[in-house]
């Protein structure tokens, strides 16, 4: 199905909508062994949208070995690459086919916004599933260079069964982040959604196996973060743990490795992403638009953030207005409003530690220029003001930690150097963006950024051919995205053969 951005169309679609709620193991759903449900809800109005399989230990170790019977057959982890790639190409269309029902289900749990869901989530997760499939016939083992007595064949094997735990706030395209590359080597998978947001990857797993993805190759466990995803972080007979969430978490899977099987980790994380002006910027219309949409896309719930503005002294105010200017047109409203470019926060607990955030902001010097209030509270719903403070200082707690939140800091410096400086002074180091007109300037500070991703005069992620993952404490061990994603859910083997 796909979506017309019209209230009436989107309405009748919501109505419409199946929704899948049990656990998907073994090629089909069913309820979690303990019979327990737990309550999804939308965060825009308050109001529970259906009852979720809790699933625990026993669902886990079900799915498990389902997972590890389909790697041993064969049947996906020995199939031809271009036969796999196929199967994937088809998933990738029959997500498009069903476009419309991932994205309202994204959009209705996640309070994101409808438009950003239709136009930006589902058509990246699609095309990240097609990217992966497509690399798959296209990539080449490869021969030491030894001496002729021998011949030594170094080949990428998948890593095994992949239990993969992914974060609420872009719920297909984290899972895809994960099924390209996993599957696409491969691998089985376990997938764990957030406890928020489960119901897309109960439907992208059906689809999957519509689209001829062998039984148990996929399987979906939802439930809460300490029962199933502890459960998928210490089972013995998981190979391989791929997390996307906050960083306090992402060390419990370090733990949970180091007390179970030594399964390789990969963890993306969280982030205090700066913007970077120089002061000697191109255009400030650009670097404002840029620049809102760094700090208030997926109202701020965005590990790549762009939360501080670290901006030369000259330029500052000028810019403030204009960020202040255009953030105003961000109207925050019903997720489902096509108008709507900023939706409700994840949950009540949420917008509770963005509030505190804010306060924290307020009490500690920070000047409020917009926003700094729950917003339409009367709708029952979690939202947010969009909120600027000015005159910020990089040891603040709003400078420091993570928000999650529509909440942007500008925090003004007299140099290049204090702005390399206080870029970098933080734990995090996911994203940046830097913007000058000096060439030299530009190469010089995009080094110095200590982040896996520089974006230079603009705000970017890069796109499905660009590694994306942290430095320092936004992450370890591995990256999503490009063909660097597909080799690190591969194992390295050498066969080494002696010619007689
Ligand atoms: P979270 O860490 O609370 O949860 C992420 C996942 O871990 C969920 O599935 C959750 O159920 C599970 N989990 C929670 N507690 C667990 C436990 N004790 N053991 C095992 N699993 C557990 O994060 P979140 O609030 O869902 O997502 C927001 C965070 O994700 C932010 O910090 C954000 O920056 C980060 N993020 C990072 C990236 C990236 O690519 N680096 C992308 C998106 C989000």
């Amino acid at each position: 199905m796909s979506l017309a951005l019209e209230s009436a169309a989107i309405e009748s679609a919501v109505l419409a909508l199946d929704l899948r709620t049990d656990a998907f193991i073994d090629g089909r759903f069913s309820p979690a062994r303990s019979g327990k449900r737990f309550a999804t809800e939308n965060p825009a109005t308050g109001k529970v949208i259906a009852q979720v399989a809790a699933c625990d230990l026993a669902d886990v170790d079900r799915a498990v070995q389902s997972a590890r019977k389909a790697f041993e057959g064969g049947a996906w982890s020995r199939m031809s690459p271009l036969n796999r790639k196929k199967v994937l190409l088809k998933f990738a269309d029959l997500l498009e086919a069903n476009a419309g029902e991932l994205a309202l289900l994204d959009c209705l749990e996640g309070g994101k916004p409808i438009g950003d869901c239709v136009n930006t989530d589902v058509p990246e997760t699609i095309h990240c599933i097609r990217w992966h499939a497509e690399t798959l016939d296209k990539i080449y083992d490869r021969v030491a260079p030894t001496g002729p007595e021998n011949l030594a064949m170094i080949l990428r094997e998948p890593v095994g069964v992949v239990g993969a735990v992914i974060p609420w706030n872009f719920p297909t395209q984290m899972a895809a982040w994960k099924l390209g590359p996993a599957l696409g080597a491969g691998n089985s998978v376990v997938l764990k959604p957030a406890e928020q947001t489960s119901m897309s990857a109960l439907r992208m797993a059906e689809l999957a196996v519509e689209a001829g993805l062998p039984p148990g190759a996929l399987n979906v466990v939802p439930g809460m973060g300490e029962t199933a995803g502890q459960a998928i972080g210490r089972h013995m007979d998981v190979d391989m743990a791929a997390f996307t969430g906050s960083t306090e978490v992402g060390r419990l899977f370090l733990r949970y490795s180091a007390e179970s099987n030594l399964k390789r980790v990969i963890l993306e994380c969280g982030g205090k992403s700066p913007q970077v002006v120089l002061a000697d910027p191109p255009e400030l219309d650009t670097i404002a638009a840029h620049a809102v949409n760094a700090a208030f896309w997926n109202m701020g719930e965005n590990c790549s953030c762009g939360s501080r503005l670290i901006v030369h002294e000259s330029v500052k105010d000028a810019l403030v207005e204009k960020i202040a200017a255009l953030a105003h047109t961000w109207t925050v409203g019903n997720p489902l409003d096509p108008a709507t470019r900023v939706g409700s926060m994840i949950e009540k607990s949420h917008m509770e530690k963005v509030l505190s955030y804010i306060a924290a902001g307020k009490s500690e010097g920070a000047k409020v220029v917009m926003g700094g209030n729950r917003a339409l509270s009367e709708s029952g719903g979690y939202f947010v003001d969009v909120t600027i403070f000015d005159e910020v200082a990089n040891g603040m707690k709003i400078a420091r930690e993570e928000i999650f939140g529509p909440v942007l800091s500008v925090i003004p410096v007299k140099s290049e150097e204090e702005a390399v400086k206080l870029a970098n002074e933080s734990n995090y180091g996911l994203a940046a963006s830097l913007y000058t007109r000096d060439l030299n300037a530009a190469h010089r500070v995009a080094r110095a950024l200590r982040a896996g991703t520089v974006s230079v005069n603009c705000f970017s992620e890069g796109d499905m051919t660009t590694p994306f993952g942290g430095y320092k404490e936004s992450g370890f061990a591995g990256r999503d995205k490009s063909i660097f994603a597909h080799e690190q859910y591969t194992e390295l083997k050498t066969i080494w053969m002696q010619i007689g």
